[in-house]
């Protein structure tokens, strides 16, 4: 059974051009840290770190 409370959405950003290429759901209780993932910028055409943006 899934508590409620712990899940938020987080908008990841590409680190290079700013894009908010995805969307995310991340557990404040295990994830305290900025989320920080290596994903396919569509605008960049390669891989390129994103982080969380608001
Ligand atoms: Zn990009």
């Amino acid at each position: 059974m899934a508590k409620k409370g712990n899940r938020v959405k987080v908008t990841l950003a590409c680190t290079e051009c700013k894009v908010r290429n995805y969307d995310n759901m991340k557990n404040t209780k295990n994830t305290t840290e900025k989320l920080e993932l290596n994903k396919y910028c569509s605008t960049c055409k390669k891989h390129t770190l994103h982080k969380e943006s608001k």
